[in-house]
């Protein structure tokens, strides 16, 4: 992992910049070797290799992407093959099938799952957990959880990279995924200065 200036040919990462939290998103994928660069307008959603949604609120998020006239270009970009990690809400705005949204909320989707918003904050609206993520080595990943979604069902193709491991209803619940291009979790790895998840979405983009 580099923590220096990302150099000139460095995938050009965009951090979908309607709301959420952007920045750190930003200075993660940049530890981790990309350039990174919001995305607020279809032209600049066009010259990026890659797209990054941040947590924050799927249903703002979601209406600001059809006001921004986003939201059928970024479904296009996934579709096409486009890399897209999101992180809590932006695992919400990746999932083909929610439940729990409010009426008429839409996502972009791309990932064959189900995905249950706000589904830890009936019982903790949030809490942090040590998690072993397949693909991410070195130890345990500090993963904070914000009135999180998890992921109740997986389609074919969809890989399990981790699981809570706590008892109870929140314990053994699905919370980060991969599918070809696409990565999502439910947690925020953007906020803990541990930035071995976004290195892993760095290797997805430059293969
Ligand atoms: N509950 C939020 C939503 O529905 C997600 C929370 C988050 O991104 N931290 O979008």
């Amino acid at each position: 992992m580099s923590t220096s200036t990302p150099s000139a040919s460095a995938p050009l990462v965009g951090v979908l910049a309607l709301q959420g939290d952007v920045r750190e998103h930003a200075r993660a994928l940049e530890a981790a070797g990309a350039r990174a660069v919001p995305v607020r307008r279809p032209s600049e959603l066009r010259a990026v290799d890659a797209l990054v949604l941040p947590g924050g609120e799927s249903t703002v998020i979601d209406k600001l992407a059809r006001t921004f006239e986003l939201h059928e270009l970024v479904t296009e970009r996934i579709a096409g093959g486009m890399p897209a990690y999101g992180s809590c809400a932006g695992l919400i705005m990746l999932a083909d099938r929610l439940v729990d949204g409010i009426p008429g909320q839409r996502t972009f989707g791309g990932l064959d799952v189900l995905v249950r918003r706000n589904a830890f904050g009936r019982q903790v609206e949030s809490f942090e957990e040590d998690l072993a993520v397949a693909g991410v080595d070195g130890g345990p990943v500090r993963a904070a959880f914000i009135r999180a979604p998890w992921v109740e069902e997986v389609g074919d193709g969809v890989e399990v990279l981790a699981t809570t491991s706590a008892g109870g209803a929140g314990g053994g619940r699905v919370v980060a995924v991969r599918s070809g291009h696409l990565l999502a979790t439910s947690f925020h790895p953007e906020i803990t200065g541990d930035h071995r998840v976004h290195a892993l979405f760095v290797s997805m983009i430059t293969g």
